[in-house]
């Protein structure tokens, strides 16, 4: 039994069964054994790969984005840099780079600002950046940002916020919970809790026993910090994630560890766990700040802001085998049968505010 198992199991001894969402979040953040706390968890060595982590592309892309929306906004002075949950700090560093090309004058007047809430990440992000570390600032919280407008980035961080789930029983919805079986292991029960109806996902009414909603009080605090924000200052945001637009019913959360799947409960600190994420519920709560929220597939999104130049231009000259890992990686990336599809693009802006290539429509 791993550390973090033995302590979770005694947890559920002391004090009764515990939330998926507690779960999460020991699994993740725990001080001592949290797999992002511990773990190198990212790349090809890791359990799984990021967009960033894929191809140098994807940064420079959002850069492009996050550039842009600054010129819509106005071009303000003493902007705010920043993203959140980087990851190893492959992303900053390829947004760096391509900003320093688009305008130096841009790159020197921003504060950047990397939001980490694993110490040990935060060491390695600044190895990542090198030089370029030296001019950025590391804060755990979004409340300690500096003040200017924001232009902030986060790739796959709304995944890795918690969610409780609620499973339908001949009583009704009630918290899925975990606790202890008879053989110590641990178990999902069904917990005393319910959940407001007006939570719940249309269909809900009519739902089997055992069905399964999620929501994500922590992801939805998120975005109301972070578009309380941006209502206040000025700025826009660039969310890459997945999940779906239309609430529903069903069970997203999954564990990887070595690049397949496991039983979320079987090893706890040792695999990433994520549940998908509920666009339509951060949408939302970007727009009950008087923000403009607006989603695309990633494909939709990369594609429309030139990923096939920005390859076209990056292999030429190079071998035929540069060529072909370049091909590759866009095809990762936008292809509709690997990321391009499954994940969308979460743009909140001023709502005067529109950044190709969203349009008003999307
Ligand atoms: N963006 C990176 C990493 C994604 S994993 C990439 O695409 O490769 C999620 C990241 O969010 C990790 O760096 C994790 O430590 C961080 N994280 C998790 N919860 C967070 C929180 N509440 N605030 C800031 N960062 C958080």
């Amino acid at each position: 039994m791993s550390e973090l198992k033995r302590k979770i199991a005694r947890l559920i001894e002391a004090a009764g069964p515990i939330s998926v969402a507690d779960y999460m979040s020991l699994c993740l953040l725990d001080p001592e054994h949290g797999y992002y706390t511990t773990r190198e968890p990212f790349g090809e060595k890791g359990d799984f790969i990021t967009a960033p982590e894929v191809s140098q592309m994807f940064g420079e892309l959002v850069a492009v984005w996050l550039y842009s929306a600054w010129k819509a906004c106005g071009a303000p002075a003493n902007p705010v840099l920043a993203e959140i949950g980087p990851g190893r700090g492959t992303m900053m560093a390829d947004m760096l780079r391509a900003l320093e090309r688009l305008d130096p004058a841009f790159q020197s007047s921003a504060k950047v600002v990397l939001i980490e809430a694993s110490a040990r990440l935060s060491k390695v992000q600044r190895n990542t950046l090198g030089q370029g570390a030296e001019n950025c600032t590391w804060i755990a919280d979004v409340g300690d940002l500096p003040e200017g407008p924001l232009f902030i980035t986060g790739n796959e961080l709304f995944d890795a916020l918690p969610v409780r789930q609620y499973v339908k029983t001949a009583q009704g919805w009630r918290e899925r919970m975990i606790g202890l079986d008879d053989k110590e292991q641990l178990a999902f029960v069904a917990g005393a809790g319910s959940l407001e109806t007006s939570l719940l996902p249309e269909g809900a009414d009519n739902a089997r026993e055992g069905a399964i909603v999620e929501i994500a009080p922590a992801r939805t605090a998120m975005m109301q910090r972070i578009a309380e924000v941006l209502a206040r200052r000025g700025g826009a945001g660039l969310f890459p994630d997945y999940g779906y637009e239309k609430p529903a019913i069903g069970d997203t959360l999954q564990a990887l560890r070595d690049h397949e799947y496991d039983d979320v409960l079987a090893h706890p600190g040792e695999a990433d766990i994520t549940a998908h994420v509920d666009f339509h519920a951060l949408k939302q709560a970007a727009k009950s700040h008087g923000l403009s929220a607006r989603t695309m597939s990633q494909g939709d999104f990369l594609l429309g802001l030139g990923l096939l130049e920005r390859a076209g231009r990056l292999g030429a000259g190079r071998s035929h085998g540069e060529q072909e890992a370049i091909r590759e990686a866009v095809e990762r990336l936008a292809g509709p049968e690997t990321m391009g599809e499954l994940f969308r693009v979460l743009a909140v802006t001023p709502s005067t505010v529109t950044v190709p290539p969203f349009t008003s429509a999307h």
